[in-house]
């Protein structure tokens, strides 16, 4: 049923519906973020040509199921990457991977195409170049992203990501109660450990991200 929302590019474009535009995108960013930044500006840029590249027009329409999204950083852009995209943490069609990197992948379930976009580090010194007598910077930046080419804010590559079908949006697993804490733990995220089914932090607890504060209750060691 998906592939048959899938556009043939082989005829005219004509009968495509247009993104929604640049600048009605960043309001939705602005608002979405709180603020209007040169992240924000950035980030629908980078998201707008991802989408274009792999010819996807309504990514919050139509072509809702076709995306998954890759971000390399926690940042002003990766909240305007989600508003163009309609990629939600909570949907699973935005993953983050956290290297601090101004670069997402935007991946087409729907034809395995996947292109990854990063910002150059010579953006800010052609905004710098741009208006040299705007200052702060920000607003410098800001004028500067949205209308310097895409050729001079991004470096492009088509890549491969293959998706296991466990971290797909759409997929189904069964929840299985952790034997040590008893919490539940959804998607395959169970660990076998000494024959007992153990959720991350049991099976774990020196990678755990907090400490508990108060001292643990092991109903399952002797
Ligand atoms: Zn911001
Ligand atoms: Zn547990």
């Amino acid at each position: 049923m998906l592939s048959s929302m899938v556009k043939c590019d082989t005829g005219s474009s004509s009968i495509i519906e247009p993104m929604q535009t640049f600048e009605a995108l960043l309001r939705e960013a602005e608002v979405a973020h709180g603020h209007l930044c040169a992240g924000q500006i950035l980030g629908v840029r980078m998201a707008m040509l991802g989408c274009e590249r792999l010819g996807i027009d309504d990514p919050k329409g139509a072509d809702r199921k076709r995306l998954v999204t890759f971000v390399e950083i926690d940042r002003c852009a990766t909240d305007a990457i989600a508003v163009v995209t309609g990629c939600r943490l909570g949907k699973r069609a935005l993953k983050f991977r956290d290297w601090g990197k101004m670069a997402a992948t935007f991946v087409d379930l729907s034809t395995d195409k996947a292109i990854r976009i990063a910002a150059l580090e010579s953006s800010k010194q052609r905004a710098k170049d741009l208006y040299p007598n705007i200052e702060p910077k920000n607003q410098q930046q800001m004028l500067a992203y949205r209308e310097l080419p895409a050729d001079e804010l991004f470096t492009e590559e088509w890549v491969q990501i293959l998706i296991h079908p466990r971290e797909m949006p759409g997929y189904k697993s069964s929840r299985i109660a952790c034997a040590q804490c008893g919490e539940g733990i959804n998607y395959d995220r169970e660990v076998l450990r000494d024959e007992q089914i153990l959720c991350q932090a049991c099976a774990f607890p020196e990678a755990r991200y907090y400490q508990p504060l108060t001292p643990q209750t092991s109903p399952s060691k002797t």
